[in-house]
């Protein structure tokens, strides 16, 4: 479908970017110190779709009809590479697999609709035939929650929300606006900034993740200190099921019982599909500001940031990285060729030079950034206490030229994935969330588990984290991890990433902050929520979709654990 932009078919993100590391002279050595590995130069520009062969799709005819019925015959496709496209999201093993040609279970069919009343119609058709129906949004999960069950006899239907977009109402008075699912972030962000309002949600995959995704998700994007996670921002919306339509109204609050919102948020299709959202918005900030600090130890940075909570100063956003993930991003830094950029070079090694000389440890220093939102006289005021606290804390504070750059290059990092994938290397995340009181146990219980899991693979691997999401009981702490993949991806890939779930669970952290569930996480939701709290939720899918056509094996009883891996 012409209108609906995906990305490409075996990675991430549009056709023609990638990383590059020519130019960023640290970043070999880096990965040779970190990882034992000779990069090679990029080889893969693009990986031909003609390459593969995919079999036919066996779409029973009756279906077609059906789905045809329900909304045009242009909008019902069995086209291969549409197909491809809507068979997984974006999880490093599905994009391991799928870059090889190894496409698992596809859909027999996508389907476009345009209106509830066709999402409504598709649904139906689809409980008649038996058939399963899996809402496709930007296709950007990392949690295996688009990934379908090989063992899947009945034929599968993707649901791509592509159509159901744009802008169809806004409340100035109250800051409301009514929003299609299918809208991606920066069409969304267009439409409102055009306006004079942002949401305001960010998440680093913001480019090609959907309104309706982060909903079903429960998603959080980098600015969640201010504007707050996707579940705060939602205040009505309506969910088309193949029983009705249930009409949330954007209320700011309400005692009616259990929340209906919060029960369809991070419901990962499983009660039906999203079709608009009310979300409450916020008039473009007058001035904006990202200030970079630098702070001895990860201790001394974790402290200042509790603090900057604490006294609930009002920041956009707070992060830190911690050593590792400090040492990393200086190796990402580009060459200097202007004059300007060799001055600024040569300032930042007298800088290192200095702090060395005042006692710094820089395989230590731990860099932050915070973001400060509002007129010149409220961000003012907020940098100068947020200056006093890391003070306070030992930072250095670093200035907007870091911060700006920062601001520029968030967006650029999920292509290092696709590139990392071609060196035969896995990276890949893992975060949580945690009070204050757990935060260093579960960052340095997460080192020690993910180096037994390389120790026991036999591996050199490398791990890094950093502390974002701020909330006055806690924080989220975001782990990157990767290593030299061998014969057995797959087991390889579950050794670690259960290590560090594991370790999450054990330590006071939850599953996962903003990645939600989808089959990746399911094998701890006893764990997290108990198994009292599993038997809930199985109650209210059976019972909700007795057929088991909306989604199933995601959020509990996976079909594809990671544990059979192991
Ligand atoms: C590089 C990278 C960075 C990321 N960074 C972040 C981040 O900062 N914050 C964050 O929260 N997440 C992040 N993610 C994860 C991902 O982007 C989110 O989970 C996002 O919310 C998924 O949105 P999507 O539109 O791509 O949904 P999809 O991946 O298409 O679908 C996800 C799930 O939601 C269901 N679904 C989709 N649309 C609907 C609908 N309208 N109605 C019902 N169900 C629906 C699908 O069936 C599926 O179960 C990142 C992912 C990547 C790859």
């Amino acid at each position: 479908m012409k209108q609906v932009k995906h990305m490409k078919w075996w990675g991430w993100g549009e056709e023609g970017v990638f990383f590059n590391y020519a130019n960023k002279p640290a970043f070999a050595p880096f990965v040779k110190k970190h990882l034992g590995i000779d990069l090679r130069p990029r080889q893969v520009d693009t990986i031909p779709f003609d390459a593969s062969t995919v079999p036919d799709s066996p779409l029973p005819d009756a279906l077609r009809d059906a789905l045809v019925a329900a909304t045009a015959s242009d909008r019902v496709t069995t086209d291969a590479h549409e197909r491809v496209v809507h068979g997984h999201g974006s999880s490093v093993t599905e994009l391991l697999h799928v870059s090889r040609f190894d496409y698992g279970r596809l859909p027999e069919v996508v389907v476009y609709p345009e209106t509830d009343d066709e999402v409504a119609a598709v649904l139906r058709a689809c409980v008649e035939a038996d058939a399963v129906v899996v809402p496709f949004g930007g296709g950007t999960n990392i949690s295996r929650s688009l990934q379908l069950d090989p063992t899947e006899a009945r034929p599968i239907v993707s649901l791509d929300m592509g159509l159901l977009v744009g802008v169809h109402e806004l409340d100035t008075e109250s800051g409301l606006a009514r929003i299609g699912a299918g809208m991606l972030g920066p069409d969304l962000e267009e439409a409102l900034n055009a306006r004079g309002w942002t949401l305001g949600h960010f998440p680093d995959s913001f480019t090609h993740s959907t309104l309706g995704g982060w909903a079903a998700t429960r998603s959080s994007g980098m600015q969640s200190d201010k504007y707050g996670d996707i579940a705060d921002i939602i205040r009505g919306m309506t969910v088309v099921r193949p029983s009705g339509t249930v009409t949330l109204k954007p209320v700011p609050s309400e005692s009616t019982g259990p929340s209906l919102r919060e029960m369809f948020i991070g419901s990962e299709g499983r009660l039906g599909v999203i079709t608009d959202v009310w979300v409450r918005v916020h008039r473009l900030a007058e001035e904006r500001v990202v200030v970079a600090y630098m702070y001895p130890t990860w201790s001394d940075a974790v402290d200042a940031i509790h603090s900057i909570a604490e006294a609930e100063v009002p920041t956009t956003f707070v992060r830190i990285s911690d050593a590792h993930e400090t040492a990393f991003s200086l190796s990402t830094q580009k060459e200097a060729v202007t004059l300007k950029k060799k001055v600024e070079a040569k300032a930042q090694e007298q800088l290192w030079a200095f702090m060395r000389r005042r006692g710094w440890d820089t395989d230590q220093m731990c860099i932050s950034y915070v973001c400060f939102e509002g007129s010149k006289g409220d961000v003012d005021g907020r940098r100068r206490d947020v200056a006093l606290i890391a003070k306070r804390h030992g930072a250095l504070t670093l200035g907007t030229g870091p911060g700006a750059l920062y601001d520029q290059k968030k967006f650029d990092t999920p292509y290092l994935r696709d590139f990392l994938l071609e060196q035969d290397v896995m990276g890949d995340v893992s975060e949580t969330a945690a009070p204050w009181s757990r935060i260093n146990t579960i960052h340095d219980s997460v080192y020690v588990a993910a180096q037994d899991a390389f120790d026991k693979l036999g591996k050199q691997g490398f791990i890094m984290c950093h502390l974002s999401h701020s909330y006055h009981v806690g924080a989220c702490l975001y782990f990157t991890f990767a290593f030299q993949a061998g014969e057995e991806p797959d087991r390889e890939y579950a050794t670690v990433k259960t290590a560090i779930q594991q370790a999450f669970v054990d330590n006071g952290g939850t599953l996962s902050h903003h990645h939600g569930v989808g089959m990746e996480h399911a094998p701890w939701m006893e764990q997290v929520v108990s198994t009292e709290g599993v038997n809930l939720m199985r109650t209210l899918f059976n019972a909700t979709d007795p057929g088991n056509h909306l989604n199933p094996g995601k959020i509990v009883d996976a079909s594809l654990s990671l544990y059979d891996q192991l």
